[in-house]
């Protein structure tokens, strides 16, 4: 690692205000950075430790009737507290890769690095989601913008995360035994008005809304309903999977999402 200082402000505001150094770079869970730092893809002068702030922790409930989690949630917290509100997140939170990882892995971690294979771009984009910012709030549908790309700007800190609760939802995670990420995983949002469909782990974009799947669904919720369709698009292939079983997988996990709603 190089040589970095550390900031540990106790706020929203005050972490802003260390973000405005030359070079800083938030740290939440370390879970992905500190790695990243340890293999020397990263040189901030300043770390801003995001763990000390209060405000940016724990779950609630809008008056909108939208479940709130704080930006700085812990993965674990999010499996234990989101489960009597929207059980179908909790179970994303509750399956992210080890105790360990689970216990330090936060929530606005994980949304602002957007790994291409990460479980809460999928929950958030299959939600219909809202990424609320120090600064403004962000649909989950502009947010994503591509592999380890989201449309937060320089300095900008995930606070809090806003999901719209579904009727019923499931996440389906075809786990890579290795790494404990999805090699793909899907996330079915049943709503009164429809269905969302987001898949992770597939493409070379990173997350995306398989939108085929969701008229179908919408108009027929059932297994039966996805079954002549294959996703299309730039997928991922590596030594874990060719590009076209993934996509396979997609539609194999869609099923098995909805069979499990159904
Ligand atoms: C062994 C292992 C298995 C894993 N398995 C899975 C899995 O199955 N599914 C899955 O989804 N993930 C998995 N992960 C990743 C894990 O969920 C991480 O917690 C997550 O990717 C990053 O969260 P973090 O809080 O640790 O962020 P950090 O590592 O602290 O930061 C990650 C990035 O986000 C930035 N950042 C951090 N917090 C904020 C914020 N609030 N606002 C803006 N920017 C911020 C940082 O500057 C950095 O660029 C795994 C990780 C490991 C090590």
């Amino acid at each position: 690692m190089y040589n970095f200082d550390v900031e540990r402000p106790t706020s929203i505001a005050d972490a802003v205000q260390a973000m405005s150094k030359e070079e800083a770079q938030p740290i939440s869970g370390g879970q992905t950075l500190i790695p990243t730092l340890k293999a020397r893809l990263a040189a901030p002068s300043v770390l801003v430790s995001l763990t000390g702030i209060e405000e940016m922790k724990g779950v609630c409930m809008s008056d909108d009737g939208r479940l709130c989690i704080g930006g700085g949630t812990t993965h674990s917290a999010v499996a234990a507290e989101a489960a009597a509100h929207y059980p179908g997140l909790a179970s994303v939170a509750a399956r992210i890769g080890d105790p360990a990882v689970r216990n330090r892995g936060t929530i606005g971690g994980s949304l602002a690095n957007n790994d291409p294979s990460a479980c809460y771009p999928a929950a958030a984009l299959g939600s219909g989601a809202t990424i609320v910012t120090n600064s403004r709030e962000i649909a989950a549908d502009d947010y994503f913008l591509g592999m380890f790309t989201t449309a937060l700007e320089e300095g900008e800190i995930v606070t809090e995360v806003k999901f719209p609760i579904p009727q019923a939802s499931h996440y389906e995670k075809f786990i890579q035994p290795a790494s404990r990420f999805p090699l793909v995983a899907v996330f079915v949002a049943k709503f009164s008005d429809g269905v969302r469909v987001a898949v992770t782990g597939a493409s070379n974009d990173g997350v995306f809304r398989w939108t085929e799947a969701e008229e179908a669904l919408s108009a027929n919720f059932s297994a039966d309903a996805v079954a002549g369709l294959k996703a299309e698009g730039d997928m991922i292939s590596d030594l874990h999977g060719t590009a076209e079983y993934r996509a396979h997988l997609v539609g194999v996990m869609t099923k098995r999402a909805v069979a499990a709603i159904a």
